[in-house]
């Protein structure tokens, strides 16, 4: 792993390489407004590491990544007076990652916003339940 892609946007962004509207910046993470954003004031929160996904990155930067994450959100909640927002992190193109350095989204959210995660939620079947979470046991790993 690299500490800076050259290829990668959001490492320019960290190295100052390309300019960015900055809210929040700690020795480990810096936080931007998304240029492209769900609402006005949707934020991001990037480890200045570059880190491909949530799977690759350090433990080390676990703390500073969600207290950065929280006086951001806590800035955007009285900032801009929510009622409620989303966080949330897309990991892999299939999960509608579209920049490979890991980022949390904080996004404001408002009443009647009309932004909805279209889910069909699915019942599990007789014995699924244990099936599946044997499927996942069988490969946790505390280090
Ligand atoms: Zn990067």
């Amino acid at each position: 792993m690299q500490k800076i892609m050259s290829d990668c946007v959001f490492c320019k962004i960290v190295s100052g390489e390309i300019a960015s509207e900055v809210l929040f910046e700690n020795h480990h993470v810096v936080s931007i407004l998304d240029i492209n954003p769900i609402h006005f004031g949707h934020a991001l929160v990037i480890p200045k590491v570059h880190y491909r996904d949530f799977l690759e990155l350090d433990p080390g930067c676990y703390t500073s990544l969600l207290t950065g994450a929280r006086i951001v959100t806590a800035a955007l909640v009285k900032g801009l007076n929510l009622e409620g927002f989303n966080i949330f992190s897309n990991n892999g193109r299939i999960a509608g990652q579209s920049v490979f350095h890991f980022h949390l989204h904080v996004t404001p959210r408002y009443r009647d916003d009309d932004i909805r995660f279209i889910l069909t939620l699915k019942k599990y079947q007789n014995g699924e339940l244990k099936r599946y979470a044997d499927l996942i046991r069988r490969h946790i790993e505390v280090s």
